[in-house]
Parts: structure tokens; C-alpha cells; sequence
């Protein structure tokens, strides 16, 4: 079971993980928890790393205190025996010190190493282990926090780590089998692992849903379920979308494009290892614990035409690069992603006019013009013979995606959407379909976006209601 930021971020929410936890002992003999830091602490300690590069010392001792205050008011509340009140606390205040002492250093130097930085990141979930640990320990169930830098190896790409499986599953299982024979429940961080000289990593934001797939993955576990602020996967973010409802089936070909098109639910990651060891995954509600949430499968029986649910990315703009000349020089597309792709810029969307006389792309509006300048160098032999004309990009625009398996049997979605948008006014700039036919996806200026996700979520409340 993974608990999200959410899930542990007041008294009132982990004492409702405590309470998920209890229970389930009673019915499986064995109980994993993986769990991420206290909502909004991880991006507290990275704000602490980048104002120790800005010296601002002040800021440090003051987020140190927030985040004390945090763990203790919650260890207060849910871990009353003074001894063990003061044990979880001193380890917290440990992991803080080791922060507060590496901003300072960080301050003197006036630059944080990737490095440096995911040691800052990670620690919010080694906090949080230690109190969840004994706040379960209070609840009668015997508890053991562990650091998953004992289970997760990784190769040295910080901040954004990629683990070695086969090596991983070793270390997982020879730590956990132990604590479980023993009747203990692990409590193990989230987000983080190690390198070989056991320098910590991170497994890139969000990370901790992918933290519990490779840990179910290695064990092997039953199931998976990730604990979330709300009722499962929805048709739409709740947050934009009221009205939005839970799928309460939805496939893994479904929920990676979700994901990888902006729905924050589920890390993208999470799929692939719990396919790959045939584990069942399923998101459900810590504050609605006794809702089914929603079941991840390997196929859904997809009806036709049915559009499960929509996403959306903003802060994007569109880059085209355009010219007559551009049909006879060989390789643009190849030079061009290859160049952007060096700048460690994500493209989330790309399409290409048959005639091959324009290239149009989404990158990340921060980004834009890092990558005009580096393609308008990359070129600046075609742009002088005129066989490119120029490189521009849009206003900011933001991609909905509609995503559903039974869209691939069922023609003309497209035109749906196409038509749904212009009855409201709401202008198409761009439009791609994923080659896995799973999803379509409409470029629109960011101020429509809004607009066009709320249209488009009523196709799916007048299709047929959701298997
Ligand atoms: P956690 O901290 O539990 O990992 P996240 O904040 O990472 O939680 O993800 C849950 C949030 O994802 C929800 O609160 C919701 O606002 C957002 N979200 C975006 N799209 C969807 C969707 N399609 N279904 C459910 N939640 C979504
Ligand atoms: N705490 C980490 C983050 O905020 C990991 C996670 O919550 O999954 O990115
Ligand atoms: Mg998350």
C-alpha cells in the first residue's frame, strides 16, 4: 500500500492510514507500506536547496522550523507514549540537522549538485517513515521503518534515477522477507534509492507510486494500491473538472497515456513493472477508504466509441520550424529532436504536414527559447540558404488529450471532438492522434483550455456510462 503526500500530511489524514493499515493486517498475513513525504515538504526542501544557492540563510532556519512543527504536531497527536514520541522525533530532527548543515554548505558554495540535491529532496519520506512507523506502532501493529535505499539500486542520473531491476529485486527481497516472517509491517520510504556507492537518488517527482511498483514488483505482491486524495482514476482532473467521476475499470494502456499527458494520479512509471510481474494495481481513497476506487487491468473490454476520461497540459508552447527548401534537406526531423532532445527538453506533442515543408512541436513555454536558439544554430547553414525560412514559436497553448481503448474500433471520434470544440467557438491550433490509438490529442491557446476540457468532459458524460 502507498500512501500519497495527502495521505500523511495532517494528524487527522494518517491517522486514517493507520486505521487502512490496521485492517488490512487483519486480513493479509502480510502488509508493505511505502509512503511519500508530508504534503508540500518535499517541495519546501527543494525551495530550502535553491534560497541556500541564492544565500538567504534566514529562509533555511525558518523552513527547518515548519517542517519540525509538521512531524511534531502530527507525533503529538498519534504517537503518545513520551519515549517512543521522543525516539521518532530525535530521528526526524536528525535527518533535519543533515539538511540544514548541507543548505549552509550548499550557501558557502553558491551551487547545489544534482547530487546534493536529491539527498535534500529525499528527505521528507525519511522523515516521514519514522513517524508513520511509530504512529502505526501505537496502533498496536508492530511496525519497522526502512530506508529504500537498502532495496532500490540505481545508476547515477539524479533527480530522475533509473533503477536495475534484477539487482533491486535481490536487495527488496532480501531486506523485507525478513521483517515480514517476523509479522512486521516495513514502512519504507517512497521517491528514493541509491547508487552502487550508495549515494542517495531520486526516482523524479511523483516517484513514489513507481517506488511501490518496482517494491510489489520485486516481492512479489498480490496487489499494488496506491492511496490517494481522491476516489481512483476520474474522467477528469476533479480539481478543473467538478463534475468528474471515478473509472472505475480503466486498462494500462489507458492510464499510461493519462499519465504521461499530465494526469498526475499515477506516476507514468508505475505501469510497467506491475505488468511485467502480472500484479494487480488499483488507486483508491484514503478519506474514502471502503470506495473501490479505480482497477488497473492488461486489457479492458473496451466498448466502442467509449471515451474514458480527458486530460490536460498546460504551460506549453508550439515551436514550427517551416520553409519551401525544407523537402530536400535530409534528415530535419532527425536534427531537430536530436538537438532538442540534447538541451534535456521533454516534447510532449509533434506533428508534421505531409508535404514536409513544416516541423510544429510542444516544448515546455520555460524552455522555448532555449531551443529557438539552439535550432537556429543547429540550422544556421539552412536558414541562410533560405531552404528553412524561420523558427518560431506560438503563444502558450495547452494539449487536452481524450483517451479511451474503444476509440481505435470506432471512426470518426476525431470529428466528434473536432465538431464539439467549433460548435463552442473554441479554435483547434493542432491535432495528433498517439500511434497506440488509445488517445487523441487537440492543441488549444491556453486561455480556451478551460473551456475545451469542460466541453469535451460532456462527450463523455452523454456516451454510454463508463463499464
Ligand atoms: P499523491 O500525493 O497521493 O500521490 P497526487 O497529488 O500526486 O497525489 O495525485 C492525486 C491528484 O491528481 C488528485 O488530487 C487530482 O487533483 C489529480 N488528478 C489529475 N488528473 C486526475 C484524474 N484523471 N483522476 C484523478 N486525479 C487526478
Ligand atoms: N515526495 C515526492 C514528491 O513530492 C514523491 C512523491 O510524492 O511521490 O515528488
Ligand atoms: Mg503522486
Amino acid at each position: 500500500m502507498k500512501f500519497g503526500g495527502t495521505s500523511v500530511g495532517t494528524a487527522d489524514a494518517m491517522r486514517q492510514v493507520v486505521e487502512i493499515v490496521k485492517n488490512e493486517k487483519q486480513t493479509w498475513k502480510n502488509v508493505v507500506v511505502v509512503t511519500s513525504a508530508l504534503s508540500g515538504v518535499t517541495d519546501l526542501l527543494l525551495k530550502m536547496a535553491s534560497s541556500a544557492s541564492n544565500n538567504l540563510p534566514l529562509f533555511i532556519e525558518d523552513s527547518a522550523v515548519t517542517i519540525h512543527k509538521r512531524h511534531q504536531e502530527i507525533a503529538d497527536v498519534l504517537v503518545q507514549d513520551p519515549e517512543k514520541n521522543k525516539k521518532a522525533m530525535t530521528e526526524v530532527d536528525e535527518i533535519l540537522t543533515q539538511i540544514v548543515n548541507l543548505s549552509k554548505a550548499i550557501a558557502v558554495l553558491g551551487e547545489a549538485t544534482p547530487r546534493v540535491m536529491d539527498t535534500i529532496a529525499s528527505a521528507g519520506e525519511r522523515m516521514c517513515i519514522q513517524l508513520l512507523s511509530a504512529a502505526i506502532g501505537s496502533a498496536g501493529v508492530s511496525a519497522e521503518p526502512v530506508e529504500a535505499t537498502r532495496l532500490i539500486l540505481t545508476d547515477d542520473h539524479y533527480m530522475d534515477a533509473h533503477p536495475d531491476i534484477a539487482a533491486s529485486k535481490k536487495m527488496t527481497k532480501s531486506v523485507l522477507d525478513p521483517i515480514l516472517e517476523r509479522g512486521c509491517v516495513p514502512v519504507i520510504t517512497g521517491f528514493l534509492a541509491a547508487t552502487d556507492k550508495g549515494n542517495i537518488t531520486t526516482l523524479g517527482r511523483g516517484g513514489s507510486d513507481y517506488s511501490a511498483a518496482l517494491i510489489g514488483a520485486a516481492l512479489p505482491a498480490d496487489e499494488v494500491w496506491i492511496y490517494t486524495d481522491v476516489d481512483g482514476v476520474m474522467t477528469a482532473d476533479p480539481r478543473l473538472v467538478p463534475e468528474a467521476t471515478t473509472v472505475p475499470v480503466c486498462s494500462y494502456r489507458e492510464v499510461a497515456e493519462l499519465a504521461y499527458y499530465g494526469a498526475k494520479v499515477l506516476h507514468p512509471k508505475t505501469i510497467r513493472p506491475v505488468i511485467e510481474a502480472g500484479i494487480g494495481l488499483r488507486v483508491c481513497n484514503t478519506f474514502n477508504p471502503s470506495h473501490p476506487g479505480t482497477r488497473l487491468v492488461a486489457i479492458s473490454k473496451a466498448r466502442d466509441g467509449i471515451i474514458k476520461a480527458i486530460t490536460t497540459v498546460k504551460d506549453l508552447q508550439l515551436i514550427t520550424l517551416e520553409g519551401r527548401g525544407m523537402l530536400g534537406v535530409p534528415g530535419v526531423a532527425g536534427r531537430t529532436f536530436d538537438t532538442v532532445a540534447k538541451l534535456g527538453t521533454s516534447v510532449p506533442l509533434i506533428t508534421q504536414a505531409s508535404s514536409e515543408q513544416s516541423i510544429c512541436f510542444a516544448v515546455p513555454a520555460e524552455s522555448v527559447q532555449r531551443v529557438i536558439k539552439e535550432l537556429s544554430s543547429a540550422f544556421a547553414h539552412e536558414i541562410e540558404n533560405r531552404d528553412i525560412d524561420r523558427v518560431w514559436a506560438t503563444e502558450e497553448i495547452g494539449i487536452i488529450t481524450v483517451v479511451g481503448e474503444g476509440m481505435k474500433s470506432t471512426p470518426g471520434i476525431a470529428g466528434r471532438i473536432c465538431t464539439a470544440l467549433g460548435d463552442q467557438n473554441v479554435n483547434i491550433v493542432a491535432i495528433a492522434q498517439g500511434s497506440s490509438e488509445v488517445s487523441v490529442s487537440v492543441v488549444v491557446m491556453a486561455a480556451e483550455l478551460k473551456k475545451a476540457l469542460q466541453v469535451l468532459h460532456k462527450l463523455i458524460q452523454h456516451s454510454e456510462p463508463v463499464q
